[in-house]
């Protein structure tokens, strides 16, 4: 072979080459089409991700063994039977985790039961980081949280109140109303602010949740849910939560 005609068989590969590597980027796109922001989702998918800490990385405030058994047994539970209630209902694969919630009034008990406790827990855990003392809200949330509530400590107040007044098992949420209002809102077991068959009052985009199950804090705090609730400022990740309320108010834009 002449080395002009090796050179062309070179340049002939490379594209070959390119185009491969064009084909494979589109089909990774589409993939992952329903974390895309046109679909207004906020990224969490079906598959429990792995947890962003080691299971002591919150102590003192969450024990090791608590968080082990809360991801790895009650968390893993919700991600697994949430896959096996879609495969039975037949869930068009393309749906989004929070179109399957805002729609969750066309399946079983089963498939909401999960789908909520699925997506609660992926939130929860991404809500929180290591203890930290004077942890504290920052910019655009800070903000909100003053004009909605008076003051920070008004809301971690009324906050504390509402995971106390939740009665047997649930959440307490700080939920995005619009664009630009914060409401504290009550679940009971695992449903969502996101899904469509809560009430108005109830409804919205959850900020972050705080877990009031008992699985959540009884080896640590038995009984004592308003110590865990006011420990719990000290984990809260308010740079995510920040975040993840920038980033909505712009996809709303
Ligand atoms: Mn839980």
């Amino acid at each position: 072979m002449s080395k002009r005609r090796t050179f062309i068989k070179h340049l002939l590969l490379q594209g070959i080459a390119i185009g491969v590597g064009t084909k494979l980027a589109e089909a990774a796109v589409s993939t992952f089409h329903r974390f895309d922001k046109s679909d207004n989702t906020d990224g969490f998918g079906f598959d429990q991700q792995p947890l962003p800490y080691s299971f002591n990385a919150l102590e003192p405030v969450i024990d090791a063994q608590t968080m082990e058994l809360h991801y790895s047994k009650h968390a893993a539970a919700y991600c697994k039977n949430l896959k096996e209630a879609m495969a039975n209902e037949k869930v068009n694969a393309d749906v989004s985790l929070e179109t399957l919630l805002a729609e969750i009034d066309k399946y079983s008990d089963k498939l909401k039961n999960n789908a909520g406790g699925h997506y609660n827990h992926e939130l929860f855990w991404t809500c929180m980081r290591p203890a930290s003392e004077n942890n504290s809200p920052n910019g655009n949330l800070l903000n909100l949280i003053n004009h909605s509530f008076g003051s920070e400590a008004a809301f971690r107040q009324k906050m504390n109140q509402s995971a106390l007044a939740v009665f047997g098992s649930g959440w307490t949420w700080l939920v995005l109303e619009g664009k630009d209002k914060l409401k504290i809102v009550q679940t009971k077991n695992q449903e969502n602010p996101l899904m469509g068959i809560l009430s108005d009052e109830q409804k919205g985009f959850p900020l972050f949740g705080i877990d009031v199950w008992e699985h959540a804090y009884y080896l640590k705090y038995q009984n004592r849910r308003a110590e865990y609730v006011t420990n719990w400022w000290k984990i809260a990740h308010w740079d995510y939560i920040e975040n993840r309320l920038n980033q909505k108010i712009n996809r709303l834009k």
